[in-house]
């Protein structure tokens, strides 16, 4: 496990492959953004993977449970004694070969909609030196404002006005249920992001708010992120099988951060459920969940057809050095919300013989088997409130007490 970890995190973010210095930061104009991409080396998309996980037994999606108190029991599918992956370049492949074309200026013939991301990206880029002032300015520690002193819908209004909301398709949402007088973002720039009620699920299992909602350009609810304090490489859901072994001395697991952890992953597949009920007709079914704190991120996704759940390893939003965004993770974070456009889903039929003989499956379908009637029909959405939990009725035996007895024949 220790060797999938290092394998990225060490070397994708930190080492010496793709240098990002703070003064070719700064693209004034079209030469400078293709100059950024240029910059980028493809091998470091190869190097993000995705660890397929199985819930457990102890997984509390058949009962009345709000997101926060969601159990999922995950750990990860072994191959022998590795963690059973997949790529990232695998699955947005689409993505990885629309960006090589458009650095070799292959771009005539592309689709209005393929254009519109790209729009996106070059927008983005060309005031990426303001956004991470931004960032920094509200949720970089400091004396004056300690960062147990933000709420997480004021990190949310941050994130969503200078990273993940100027990166998305469409519009982006922030639950109103969660921000303090639904405000401005706090770093100055007097923006406030859209609020609306973000409730999902069904009162009878997994349901709660999402903290940020994110819609394609015809308005359409395309992916969600989940905005928590803590993502420590620890809560990884690819270390779970090692975390029995760690020493006494290490730091031990917060409750907090692997209760947003089991959150998060509810909140993947309940969106991804909802998503494939009312979008049955989709191209795949394979819906993100982007898993954020002030300074990493991690990619959830949940494939409602096939019952696959992935995470990801953690990625740094900011270069250590130089306190600029890492410029791969902004663009793994635009081809994650134009998933549409930029991944294929994974095609289990195409898997090489010696993996089509694993059970990838996550288990949810089979967990969940006695709610599945509402899992794959009456999950509810746009959600301010949910109904109280029904009471289950006492046992009490009183003289009017009617049962129905056991007899022998
Ligand atoms: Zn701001």
């Amino acid at each position: 496990m220790q060797k999938l970890r290092d394998g990225l995190t060490e070397t994708v973010l930190y080492g010496n492959e793709l240098t990002w210095h703070p003064c070719t930061a700064m693209a004034e104009n079209a030469e400078d953004r293709e100059r950024v991409l240029q910059s980028l080396n493809f091998q470091s998309f190869r190097r993000l993977l995705f660890g397929l996980l199985k819930l457990g037994n102890l997984c509390n999606a058949i009962k009345s449970k709000s997101f926060i108190d969601a159990d999922s029991d995950y750990e990860c599918i072994m191959y022998g004694d590795f963690p059973l992956a997949i790529n990232f370049s695998l699955i947005f492949e689409p993505g990885i070969l629309f960006l090589k074309d458009v650095i070799g200026r292959r771009v005539e013939g592309k689709m209005d909609y393929e254009k519109r991301a790209l729009q996106k990206l070059e927008d983005y880029v060309k005031e990426m030196d303001y956004h991470a002032g931004c960032l920094r300015k509200v949720l970089f520690e400091t004396e004056q404002r300690p960062r147990k002193d933000l709420t997480e819908g004021e990190v949310a209004v941050t994130l969503t006005e200078h990273l993940l909301g100027k990166l998305a398709p469409g519009d982006s949402y922030v639950d109103d249920g969660k921000t303090r007088g639904k405000g401005q973002c706090l770093c100055g720039c007097n923006e406030s992001p859209k609020y609306r009620s973000t409730g999902i699920g069904h009162e009878d299992v997994w349901h709660g708010f999402i903290d940020i909602l994110f819609s394609s350009h015809t308005r359409i609810p395309e992916s969600i992120a989940t905005v928590t304090e803590t993502l420590s490489p620890s809560t990884s859901p690819l270390d779970s099988e090692t975390k029995d072994e760690d020493s006494p001395d290490e730091e031990t697991i917060s409750e907090d951060a692997k209760g947003s952890e089991d959150q998060a992953i509810a909140q993947t597949i309940v969106f991804s459920l909802l998503k494939r009920q009312n979008y049955p007709s989709c191209q795949h079914h394979l819906i993100p969940n982007i898993v954020i704190t002030p300074t990493e991120f991690r990619v959830n996704m949940y494939d409602a057809m096939n019952d696959i759940l992935l995470s990801s390893l953690s990625l740094k939003l900011f270069d250590p050095k130089f306190e600029s965004l890492q410029i791969e993770s902004v663009i793994i974070l635009w081809m994650v919300l134009h998933y549409r456009i930029f991944c294929a889903g994974i095609k289990v039929n195409e898997l090489k013989e010696e993996f089509k003989k694993i059970d990838i499956q996550a288990n949810f379908r089979k967990i969940a088997e006695s709610k599945w009637d509402i899992y794959s029909k009456s999950l509810k959405e746009n959600l301010s409130h949910f109904p109280e939990e029904k009471k289950k009725n006492p046992i009490s035996y009183d003289t009017y007490w009617r049962a129905k007895e056991l007899t022998y024949g």
